[in-house]
């Protein structure tokens, strides 16, 4: 055992939606040889947790028990399971939240992502990270190289949401990307591109603050829609960034919305790739003619899978993506719901909040 900071073991509770609360619960026990218990250090507020926090669930996905909200955490190992060999007290990970079955034909054909027995944390009915302690299988805990801070490693999560988008779009060097939406998936979109060799990378979003911001952080090139149709917006953007009648050469979907989509299939090359990484409205209008015409190849895009997590890891180590620009800053534990408010208001970017032993 290594002695943790603290013992609380206080969880921020979704009671139930619009209604969050405080709860002291039980620490958890490793019951597997295989698992680690992980003091949580800092974590990310998700869009996701947002939306449950509001709605209550997402999808087919309902909070029908009280459950503990956050996913992207990272934290110091404080005791480990009789097997572990891979990690130990005192290490310093990033925690990937989702644990699949490691037995269905997904998770042997190396999508473990697509596992139909997926446990991951705050997704209905499994608790998430916003609590004192965690268990977690260890070939799920990723260590943090001692520059890396455990800040830095909470952002560990949606950079690996990134680095699994770009994959699909299977970028080369040289090549020419467009981002449709600047939130924090989206900005580590352009950066992962950028490191990918990608020489062009336009990011667009609505709101002209954080074209700007995605300016200076990796993007090569902003673009802010009008209120005008998909192919008039994309003949704009093809024209501004110097792409011409060619087109780009991968799409990536961050935003989830409509028009962005629509413009998204105007704005892709014949021949290139789209990728849908943003979840919004389950049915839309689809451009599915140009897709056809233009032989567009679509994919989608779901969390993160094999390499994702220890490549996201590597590019913060080697300095190719600076994730610390994202954040906005850290609160404490027992401000939680004031911090839940303020990404619900669009404040900020990325706001982590500390552990509850984290004083
Ligand atoms: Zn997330
Ligand atoms: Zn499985």
């Amino acid at each position: 055992m290594v002695e943790s900071k603290g013992e609380s073991n206080l969880s921020f509770v979704l009671a139930k939606r619009l209604d969050v609360k405080f709860e002291e619960r039980p620490k958890p026990t490793i019951d597997s040889p295989y698992d680690v218990l992980v003091a949580i250090n800092y974590t990310g507020i998700c869009g996701s947790d947002v939306h449950y926090w509001q709605h209550g669930g997402i999808g087919s996905f309902i909070v029908q028990e009280p459950m503990v909200l956050g996913h992207e955490s990272a934290g110091t190992i404080v005791a480990v399971g009789s097997k572990v060999s891979r990690v130990q007290p005192g290490d310093r990970v990033a925690l990937e939240p989702g644990y699949p079955c490691r037995r269905c034909p997904a998770c042997l054909s190396g999508h473990y992502n697509l596992c139909p027995e997926m446990r991951f944390a705050a997704t209905p009915p499994i608790d998430g990270t916003l609590t004192g302690f965690y268990t977690a299988p260890e070939d799920f805990c990723y260590k943090l190289p001692a520059h890396v801070s455990l800040q830095e490693g909470a952002l560990i999560e949606p950079l690996a949401v990134a680095v699994h988008i770009v994959k699909q779009a299977e970028i080369k060097p040289g090549q020419t990307v467009v981002v449709m939406g600047a939130g924090p998936v989206g900005l580590l979109c352009c950066a992962v591109a950028r490191a990918y060799g990608a020489s062009v990378v336009v990011s667009s979003d609505i709101q002209e603050a954080r074209v700007q911001f995605a300016t200076s952080f990796a993007a090569t090139h902003g673009f802010i829609p009008a209120r005008a149709s998909g192919e008039e917006n994309a003949a704009r953007l093809l024209k501004e960034v110097g792409l011409g009648e060619e087109g780009a050469d991968a799409v990536i979907d961050a935003s989830g919305a409509e028009p962005s989509i629509q413009t998204s299939l105007h704005v892709v090359r014949r021949g290139g790739v789209y990728v849908q990484g943003g979840m919004g409205k389950a049915d839309i209008t689809f451009p599915i003619m140009a897709l056809c015409i233009k032989e567009v190849t679509a994919k989608g895009s779901f969390r993160y899978g094999s390499g994702d997590y220890k490549l996201a890891v590597d590019l913060v180590s080697s300095g190719k993506v600076d994730v610390k620009k994202l954040i906005t800053g850290t609160v404490r534990f027992e401000e939680a719901a004031q911090a839940f408010e303020a990404v619900k208001a669009g404040k900020g970017i990325k706001v982590l909040i500390a552990g509850p032993n984290e004083k």
